[in-house]
């Protein structure tokens, strides 16, 4: 695709005067519902900025072929803001009917705000710890794989191997912050149960960049790009896995070219395959539970059957749907780098969509991603709620059986 600037495409510049002024992804947006930032409107963010476009505010080339009105300083200021006040989550997308692909454009637009210096300064903090320690949370990176160390059986090799089939990418939040360090600590235990022959890359894993790519900082990635890339290969593993869907969907679109022939694949994908084999067996849970798409699983992964199955699988288990599911998943409000830029309005969306989840009467809300349930745990702690909130990896380890018999021991490898 031909770029028109360094940050839009001739696509996006045509999407940009698609727009009916419907007002669904407005009336969708749980970001605009929570803050009532009228820049946080997708509606008026996408009308405001083409405006700007056209006025050709740092883009020349925009100016000439449009012609327009500058925005004050000040509104500009306010509109940046603004066009933060989102977690990219996609169901804006989801509704739009002119199909106008909105999370591509709030990513360009980004790229645009980084560049005239109208990002929050907490992102610039994190590209600086990404830069300098190689993790979103400014921790050592030698200390990446110590959650290992907490594990009651770790085996002596703390799951570091020189050559395995499987790579688990563990990400950053996983790896550090202790509210949930325990899907990491899970999933291995899966694994191992099932006879996967896997390795994680301790210290040699950095960021993915996802937080760089969501902050409009796709140009810093490269680096990362580079040295994951080439810890993989160490390795030889025909399979890289992932508990956390915005580094999987990162991969997925990123990192795919430059490891052709490796197989991508989360973790509710790779734990369906495992039980559909017979390389696990589950026992019986006797729960009421419900299942939380994560939106860089579901809507921006196309990932919404797979955890499903699992879920169902578990015997004595009532599985119920949330009106709110698969495309019209609700937010955890922990995307696109908002618990960084407007943290408040996160936990405002985690809250409301806690609130949704009671309603299904269920026992346990099972998602798949670290960061759902770290937003979602803190606002049942808030709310004094009492259903229970899981990671699905967590949730099978607890009801997991190791099976004597299985039908097929290379299922993982690549076809
Ligand atoms: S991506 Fe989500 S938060 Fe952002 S404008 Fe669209 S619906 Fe709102
Ligand atoms: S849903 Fe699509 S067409 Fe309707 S206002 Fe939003 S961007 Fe415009």
């Amino acid at each position: 695709m031909q770029m028109a600037t360094n940050n839009f495409t001739i696509k996006q510049l045509v999407e940009l005067d698609a727009c009916t002024r419907c007002g669904e992804c407005t009336r969708w947006c749980q970001a605009f519902k929570e803050s009532q930032d009228e820049y946080a409107a997708p509606d008026m963010r996408l009308r405001e900025f083409r405006a700007m476009l056209k006025a050709g505010r740092g883009l020349p080339l925009l100016s000439r072929l449009f012609g327009g009105k500058m925005p004050s300083d000040e509104k500009l200021k306010e509109m940046a803001a603004g066009a933060y006040r989102c977690t990219l989550c996609a169901q804006c997308v989801a509704v739009c009917p002119s199909g106008i692909d909105l999370r591509a454009l709030w990513l360009s637009l980004r790229q645009e705000l980084v560049e005239l210096g109208l990002n929050p300064r907490g992102l610039d903090l994190a590209r600086d710890a990404i830069r300098t320690r190689q993790n979103v949370v400014n921790y050592p990176n030698e200390e990446r794989a110590m959650w290992v160390d907490y594990m009651a059986d770790a085996p002596l090799d703390a799951y570091q191997r020189e050559r395995a089939d499987v790579v688990y990418f563990v990400g950053c939040i996983a790896s550090f912050s202790p509210a949930v360090q325990s899907i990491p600590e899970a999933f291995v235990q899966v694994l191992t149960m099932a006879g996967v022959d896997f390795t994680i890359l301790g210290e040699k894993e950095q960021c993915c960049g996802f937080p760089l790519l969501a902050a409009g900082m796709r140009g810093e990635m490269d680096a990362a790009i580079e040295q994951n890339v080439a810890a993989v290969r160490e390795t030889g593993a025909g399979v890289v896995a992932f508990t956390c869907p915005s580094c999987y969907n990162t991969w997925v679109n990123e990192y795919s070219p430059h490891l052709p022939g490796v197989e991508l694949i989360h973790s509710t994908q790779l734990i369906e395959r495992l039980l559909r084999q017979g390389r696990v067996g589950l026992r019986e849970l006797g729960k009421r539970i419900t299942y939380h798409d994560p939106c860089d699983l579901g809507r921006n992964s196309g990932v919404y059957e797979p955890p499903r199955e699992v879920l169902k699988r578990i015997p004595a288990a009532e599985f119920v749907e949330i009106e709110y599911n698969r495309e019209k998943g609700l937010c955890c409000g922990g995307g696109g780098d908002l618990e960084i830029s407007d943290p408040s309005l996160a936990a405002a969306e985690a809250t409301a969509t806690l609130a949704a989840f009671e309603e299904t009467g269920a026992d346990v809300v099972v998602t798949a991603c670290q960061q759902c349930k770290r937003s979602l745990q803190t606002a049942r702690e808030n709310r004094g709620s009492a259903i229970e909130v899981v990671d699905i990896v967590e949730l099978v380890l607890r009801v997991a059986r190791v099976q004597e018999e299985a039908s097929d021991r290379d299922i993982v490898t690549v076809a």
